[in-house]
């Protein structure tokens, strides 16, 4: 398989060439166009698999085709992740294969200025990468919406939930659109992660790898 079977844009197919990616891994091959069929996916990876990019680019090509030529200011993509180390290593890659599209990205993380980082989503971003607390607390004060999310992803869910983030992910999805994609990884699939995949996902395709 070669990423160009994969109907990914011409922009990131050079892109993914420039960064040395001779073929994609597993994950991608199989996430790839199941993320750009829209429907939801439950995958198990582990980390140094290719997961990141194998969410990251599909979300990247959806969002540029839907905001061709027009601006918005709306955040429609939500990438939640147990860490903070994880949130900046997040970011980094969308913002890296992100860099020929419009689209801007922003990491969200406790222990330093709410308030900085409130002032930067008033200036509109499209795509979220945060840590569960952080963000519950954006979404206490205010300093951000999640109406217009279309995508939400879950990184390292087994994580999450051994972190004990449940109840701020409860909170959190009270507030977002039941109508959306939902993308959840794990390394493992244990019964807590059933469970909380039967509540986030709908009709969602198995992928293990
Ligand atoms: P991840 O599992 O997302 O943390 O990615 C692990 C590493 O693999 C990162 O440094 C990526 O830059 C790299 N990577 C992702 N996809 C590919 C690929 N298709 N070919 C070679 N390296 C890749």
């Amino acid at each position: 398989v070669s990423f160009s079977s994969l109907s990914l844009s011409d922009e990131l197919l050079s892109l993914i060439k420039q960064k040395g990616y001779n073929e994609p891994t597993p994950i991608q091959t199989a996430a790839i166009p199941v993320i750009l069929s829209g429907k939801d996916l439950m995958a198990s990876a582990q980390t140094g698999t290719g997961k990141t990019a194998a969410f990251t680019l599909p979300i990247l090509q959806k969002l540029a085709m839907q905001s061709a030529g027009k601006e918005t200011d709306s955040i429609r993509a939500l990438i939640l992740v147990p860490t903070r180390e994880l949130a900046v290593q997040v970011n980094k890659s969308v913002t890296e294969y992100g860099v020929n599209t419009a689209l801007k990205s922003m990491v969200i993380y406790g222990g330093v200025s709410i308030d900085a980082q409130a002032s930067s989503l008033a200036a509109g971003v499209d795509i979220v990468v945060a840590t569960p607390g952080r963000l519950l607390d954006h979404l206490r004060r205010g300093s951000l919406s999640l109406m217009a999310i279309d995508t939400l992803v879950f990184d390292e869910a087994d994580r999450m939930l051994d972190m004990g983030f449940m109840d701020e992910i409860n909170a959190i999805l009270k507030q977002l659109p039941t109508e959306r994609q939902t993308l959840l990884f794990s390394a493992t699939f244990s019964d807590a992660i059933y469970r909380l995949s039967k509540k986030l996902l709908s009709k969602p395709v198995r992928i293990e790898v």
